[in-house]
């Protein structure tokens, strides 16, 4: 049992956190076992971390790991991005030495961001899938694992034949599915212009019938959006994959910025969720993602770093970003923790599990040192929020386990027991 003396920010309703102070944390092997005040008389074996402030751990609703590398390459727009650095970077990932590695790289990156659940994407080969697979349950993460599909329109090197990438993804599917409480596979078709029709609808087809995940992007850039009207001759993008059968429940659609009041609408009808990642938008120029329609017509949305256009890990940031995108109105701090806790966690169907710090959940946990200058208790989460790099990260624990310790965290460490 470990037992930690310290401060909590909790998220209790996307407009209200719970501040927490001089309370004690408890868990083991079976998750968090309690959560109240700090008992001198009873609590004295407990570790005094007064020092720090302990929260969930933050879910990352949409990130790349085969583009970890490339994070701050510059490039002005979408498409000139993906052919210019990702599609060179993600075919480096053919080479099982490169991908393991880059696998091992990311993973240990997540974690030091005070990440404890992602949704990834790695490169088109089912070897590298395989080996981020591997990384995740060798270090203890929880995550949503897919192999990028591209079966037309692309450099020769990525390209996968519709048969394979249908086969492959399936067999991990297989493999995947069910076989840790920790990971899960999700199909992963790139984008409509990475994608025949034929891979689409027998991905649509399966997803369906087998009440699978799937990952794509939807209208992200003004360039991209018309060419997809133009190779599907389609009234809208998001009709494009309504007719592949690829928007469901546990359909997670990155960006979703250019659209029509009826793709609203319709995501909402198919209760798709959106991955908003405002700092790639802000990156590559894409648009401004219209948070208040979306949410008005009932559209769920999460919050994702989209490594590599987006340049960090660090949900905080994308938390802040997330405010600064928004031209017209304002996200505050409870909304915006709250989305990226156990706002992220109910979109993936893990609500019940973890996102927040009660006794009976799962401890997935991070724990951030305190600044040096006085913050008032009610302007804590504010702090966090717009400078989150004043709180670095000391601890990480995914489902119990410690994923993550700076060496200040490892000198606490060794008096405990
Ligand atoms: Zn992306």
């Amino acid at each position: 049992m470990r037992k930690i003396r310290t401060n909590l920010l909790n998220p209790v309703a996307p407009t209200q956190t719970e501040y927490l102070e001089n309370h004690l944390i408890a868990w083991d092997d079976d998750g968090i076992q309690s959560v109240r005040p700090y008992d001198p008389t009873l609590d004295k074996d407990a570790q005094d971390r007064t020092d720090l402030l302990c929260l969930p751990g933050n879910i990352d609703l949409h990130t790349h790991l085969s583009q970890h590398r490339i994070r701050g390459i510059y490039e002005p727009s979408l498409l000139d991005w993906l052919q210019t650095h990702v599609y060179p970077e993600e075919a480096l990932f053919a080479d099982p030495a490169y991908a393991e590695k880059l696998s091992a790289d990311f993973f240990q990156a997540l974690f030091a961001a005070g990440t404890t659940t992602g949704v990834i994407y790695t490169a088109p080969f089912r070897q590298a899938c395989e080996l981020a697979f591997s990384r995740a349950k060798l270090g203890g993460a929880r995550a949503f694992i897919g192999m990028t599909l591209m079966d037309a329109n692309s450099p020769e090197n990525l390209m996968q034949s519709t048969d394979q990438a249908f086969r492959d993804s399936v067999e991990l599917h297989e493999a995947h599915h069910g076989s840790s409480p920790l990971l899960e596979f999700i199909f992963t078709p790139r984008f409509a212009l990475s994608c025949s029709p034929k891979l689409m609808s027998r991905l649509g087809r399966f997803v369906q019938e087998n009440d699978a995940w799937l990952q794509t992007h939807l209208s992200e850039n003004p360039r991209e959006v018309s060419e997809v009207l133009k190779l599907f001759n389609a009234e809208s993008y998001t009709q494009v994959y309504e007719d592949f059968g690829l928007l469901t429940p546990k359909s997670i659609l990155a960006h979703a910025i250019h659209l029509s009041e009826r793709e609203m609408e319709l995501l909402a009808e198919r209760r798709c969720k959106i991955a908003h990642c405002p700092d790639s938008n802000f990156f590559l120029k894409s648009g401004e993602m219209d948070w208040r329609s979306l949410e008005a017509k009932g559209v769920q949305i999460g919050l994702g770093s989209d490594v590599a256009a987006g340049s960090s890990l660090d949900m905080f940031y994308h938390a802040k970003m997330a405010n600064y995108r928004q031209s017209a109105f304002s996200l505050g701090p409870e909304l915006l923790f709250h989305t990226l806790t156990l706002g992220n966690a109910r979109l993936l169907g893990l609500d019940a599990r973890i996102g927040s710090l009660e006794a009976g959940k799962e401890a997935d946990l991070c724990f951030r040192k305190l600044p040096n200058r006085e913050i008032e208790p009610q302007n804590l989460l504010s702090a966090l929020c717009f400078c989150s790099e004043e709180f670095p990260v000391v601890e990480t624990v995914v489902a119990s386990k410690t994923v993550f310790c700076t060496l200040e965290g490892q000198l606490h460490q060794s008096s405990w027991n």
